[in-house]
C-alpha cells in the first residue's frame, strides 16, 4: 500500500511511515493512492459475512501487503472484539450502536486498531514510543484503553481538570500500566497546546520517541469503514438493500470513513452530515464557500470542532468524482435545544435513550427523511457513544433511567491515579523529563 499526501500527490510514503508520522511535513493528510472497487462477490455477499470476516477483507483490499496476511488476521481479531448491532426502532429507523468496546465510544474502532498496528511494525529493541494525547474526553479514553498493555508502548493522556464527565475521568485514570493521566488546569485548548509544544521541542524529541494518536492516523480512519460494511450486512439479511447513513460529526473522520467505504463500493445511496452549532460544513454545502471558525462549547462536546481536520480527505475523495460532494451528502446542523428535544423525542417514541451527539443524528435523519418521497432507503443513524458517558447534559428523568454497562461498574473499585499539572510548558516538560 502506498500513500500520498493531499497537498503534494507525489510525496508518497508506506503505511508504516504514514503510520508513525501520522501527518506529512506539507500539512496535508495521508491518502490511499489506489482505492479501488472491491470484489462484486464480496459485494454481493457482504450478508453472509461476520464483523471481523468483512473487516479483514476490507483491511486486507485497502493494505496489501503491507501487513502479511496471518498478522493481520490477528490483529484484527484482537482490534474488533465487540459487536456493532444495528437496532431497529421504527420502520426504516434504524441506530448503529457503535459503542460496545472498552471505552463506549466508536473511538474504540480507530485506537484499538491503530495501537496494534503500531505495535506491530515496531522492531525488536527500538525506543519505546510515547503517544501523547489531548482530549476533551472521548478520545482519551478510547486511546487508554486501545494502547493499554500494548507492548513497547506509553500513554500519556492531558485532560482538562474538571471538565470531563465521571466516567470519563475514571476511564482516564484507572489504567495504571503503560497509561498515565495529567490533569490540567486549564481547558482542552491548553491540553492541546501543551502537546502540540512538545512535539516540536528537541530535548523532548531526543529523549522520546513521541507520536500522536490523533483522528488524522490513516490506521484510525480505515477500521471505520469495517462498521459501514458490517451495517450493510445486517440490513441485507433483514431485506434491505438501499441505505442512508446519518453520522453525528465533529471533525469528520466518522463520516470520512463512510464515504471510503463508499469508493470501495459499498452501495451508500446518502450520507447526512449532522452537526451541533458548530455547522462550518452545513455551511459550505449550502454556500460552496469553506470558512472555518472558532470552535463553540455546546452539549455534544465530542462535536465541538470549527475546522474539521478530516473534511481535506472527503475533498480529496471527490476530486475525481464527476458530481461534488453536495449530491451524496447532505447536512444539518442544530443548537443545543434541539439536541435536547431529540433526546427527549428519542425516549418517549422508543423508550431508547442516547447520548447528546446521537440524538443530532437522529433529528438530521428524520428531517432528511421528511423530504424524501416515502418508502425508499432504510435510515440508519451512527451512535457514537453510550449516554451513560454524557450524565451531565442529560435532563434528569432521561439520565436516571440509564442502564450502566458491565464495564463501567467496574471503575468505581479501581484506584484513580493522576498526576496534576498547570498549563505552563515548563511544568509540563519537566514532568515528562522527570518521568521517563
Ligand atoms: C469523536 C466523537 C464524534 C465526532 O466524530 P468525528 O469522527 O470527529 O466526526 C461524535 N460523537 C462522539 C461521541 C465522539 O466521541
Amino acid at each position: 500500500m502506498k500513500l500520498y499526501s493531499t497537498n503534494n500527490h507525489y510525496n508518497q510514503v508506506s503505511f508504516k511511515e504514514a503510520v508513525f508520522n501520522s501527518m506529512p511535513q506539507d500539512r496535508g493528510l495521508y491518502m490511499p493512492v489506489v482505492i479501488e472497487r472491491l470484489d462484486d462477490e464480496f459485494l454481493n455477499n457482504l450478508g453472509s459475512y461476520t464483523l471481523p470476516e468483512i473487516a479483514f477483507k476490507v483491511a486486507k483490499h485497502l493494505l496489501g501487503d503491507a501487513i502479511p496476511e496471518y498478522d493481520l488476521q490477528t490483529i484484527i481479531q484482537d482490534a474488533i472484539n465487540f459487536e456493532a448491532p444495528l437496532v431497529e426502532l421504527e420502520e426504516n429507523v434504524y441506530v448503529l450502536e457503535l459503542f460496545h468496546g472498552p471505552s463506549l465510544a466508536f473511538k474504540d474502532f480507530g485506537a484499538r486498531f491503530m495501537s496494534r498496528v503500531m505495535a506491530y511494525f515496531l522492531e525488536d529493541g527500538e525506543k519505546m514510543l510515547d503517544v501523547l494525547v489531548a482530549t476533551s474526553g472521548d478520545t482519551g479514553g478510547a486511546v487508554a484503553l486501545g494502547f493499554l498493555g500494548v507492548p513497547g508502548t506509553r500513554v500519556t493522556i492531558l485532560y482538562p481538570k474538571g471538565k470531563v464527565s465521571g466516567i470519563q475521568e475514571l476511564q482516564l485514570t484507572t489504567n495504571g500500566q503503560n497509561v498515565r493521566a495529567v490533569e490540567v488546569e486549564g481547558t482542552f485548548d491548553d491540553c492541546q497546546a501543551l502537546v502540540k509544544q512538545a512535539f516540536v521541542d528537541d530535548q523532548l524529541n531526543q529523549a522520546f520517541r513521541l507520536t500522536s494518536a490523533n483522528s488524522i492516523n490513516i490506521a484510525r480512519l480505515i477500521p471505520q469503514t469495517f462498521y459501514y460494511f458490517n451495517a450493510y450486512a445486517q440490513l441485507l439479511r433483514a431485506g434491505h438493500n438501499k441505505v442512508v447513513f446519518s453520522v453525528p460529526s465533529g471533525n469528520f473522520g466518522n463520516i470520512g470513513a463512510g464515504i471510503l467505504a463508499w469508493k470501495l463500493g459499498l452501495p451508500v445511496s446518502h450520507f447526512i452530515a449532522a452537526t451541533n452549532a458548530n455547522d462550518t460544513v452545513p455551511q459550505f454545502l449550502s454556500s460552496g464557500v469553506y470558512q472555518p471558525k472558532p470552535s463553540v462549547q455546546t452539549i455534544s462536546n465530542a462535536m465541538d470542532v470549527g475546522d474539521p481536520s478530516n473534511w481535506v480527505r472527503i475533498r480529496d475523495m471527490f476530486k475525481t468524482e464527476p458530481e461534488g460532494p453536495g449530491k451524496l451528502i447532505a447536512a444539518f446542523s442544530y443548537n443545543d435545544e434541539e439536541t435536547l428535544e431529540a433526546l427527549q423525542k428519542i425516549d418517549s417514541a422508543y423508550n431508547y435513550i442516547v447520548c447528546p451527539h446521537t440524538a443530532i443524528a437522529w433529528q438530521a435523519l428524520k428531517d432528511w427523511q421528511q423530504d424524501q418521497p416515502t418508502g425508499k432507503a432504510a435510515g440508519v443513524f451512527l451512535s457514537t457513544a453510550h449516554p451513560c458517558k454524557f450524565p451531565d447534559v442529560l435532563p434528569e428523568p432521561i439520565a436516571a433511567k440509564i442502564v450502566i454497562p458491565e464495564q463501567v461498574k467496574d471503575l468505581d473499585a479501581k484506584q484513580k491515579q493522576v498526576t496534576s499539572l498547570g498549563k505552563d510548558f515548563e511544568g509540563f516538560k519537566k514532568y515528562l523529563l522527570g518521568n521517563k
